[in-house]
């Protein structure tokens, strides 16, 4: 059943750059993205909460978001470190309302500049996306350190 926009890009009817594919999870490009390299990991099947989510699932949704980590590591696109994020919740900000776990990479002094993209991104989550044949580029660059 297909209930949210993050349902449409595991059932394939949306548009996504894909990273990896697991049994009950999907890593693809966050199509807003608040750093370069900044992916997202969801359960295939809809859940709005954690605590909704089959436990082998969720297993393998923190399992995939190490392994994103460690790709995005091995990719120099998070060679200082990375921001894993889960909003539960829409008090939370959590705006599509489909369980995902945000990784972004961080840079040493790029604090300000994160700092401002968050901001728009609470104003306007719907504003200015990344164009496809970039984070495609980028998609195919941490699969080849998955
Ligand atoms: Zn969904």
């Amino acid at each position: 059943v297909r209930r949210c926009i993050f349902c449409d890009i595991a059932g394939g009817t949306a548009a996504a750059s894909v990273v990896y594919r697991g049994e009950t999870c999907l890593a693809f490009m966050d199509v807003h993205p608040i750093r370069q390299g900044h992916v997202l990991v969801i359960p295939i099947e809809h859940s709005a909460r954690l605590d909704e989510i089959d436990p082998r699932a969720r297993q393998e949704l923190l399992t995939t978001a190490s392994r994103v980590l460690a790709a995005l590591r091995k990719s120099g696109l998070a060679r200082d470190g990375a921001n894993l994020l889960l909003n539960d919740g829409s008090a939370a900000n959590q705006h599509v309302p489909h369980v995902h776990i945000h990784v972004i990479p961080r840079t040493r002094g790029d604090r300000l500049k994160t700092i401002a993209c968050f901001v728009g991104r609470m104003l306007n989550v719907f504003g200015r996306s990344a164009k496809r044949a970039e984070l495609e580029r980028v998609a195919q660059e941490i699969r080849r350190h998955f």
